[in-house]
């Protein structure tokens, strides 16, 4: 038996047949598909957009939508894009943030809380996340490819040293 809480959230229906594939994105409470798509990964973002962004209940469809479509536009490079969805997200402009190490850089529209759900570039793809988990997510990933750890009282990166101290401050890491 499917829980409430699904039933009320955007989602993707596949469908098979005739020899050709289509994702139907679906939205509680609209009668039809709101959009099709060929492309499984197409419908999955609007339906990210559709319910992470902004951390409000649901982004407005077409809101979701146009900003799909932009992140689609040949014609536009990733940091217009993200301007131009910044407007349409009511968004507070384009901000950047760079991870420790190699781990790369996000590029995001600025929803005004670390955790609020937006629309980024990771300087490949464009994704839906927060600045904040991924954030997280890039620090994880340095810890697991240089054994460093990053110190919770000086936010020094580096080898434990003996005892697990911080080898910048000497306090605890645990
Ligand atoms: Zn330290």
């Amino acid at each position: 038996m499917q829980s409430n809480r699904t039933d009320s959230r955007p989602k993707v229906v596949p469908w098979h047949g005739e020899g050709r594939s289509l994702f139907y994105v679906v939205v509680p409470h609209v009668d039809d598909p709101v959009a099709t798509f060929d492309d499984r990964r197409a419908a999955d973002f609007v339906v990210d957009l559709l319910g992470v962004v902004g951390s409000r209940d649901f982004l407005p469809v077409e809101v979701a939508l146009a900003v799909a479509a932009l992140t689609r536009d040949p014609d536009l490079d990733p940091e217009e894009v993200l301007e131009r969805a910044s407007d349409l997200l009511g968004g507070f402009g384009v901000e950047h943030v760079a991870g420790p190490g190699d781990t790369g850089a996000l590029d995001y529209v600025n929803m005004g809380d670390t955790y609020a759900g937006t629309l980024a570039h990771d300087g490949a793809d464009f994704v839906v996340t927060s600045w904040g988990d991924w954030y997280e997510g890039a620090e994880d990933e340095h810890a697991e490819e240089t054994g460093e750890r990053r110190c919770p009282y000086c936010g020094e990166w580096g080898e434990p040293e003996q005892d697990n101290l911080c080898s910048s401050c000497g306090n605890a890491l645990d």
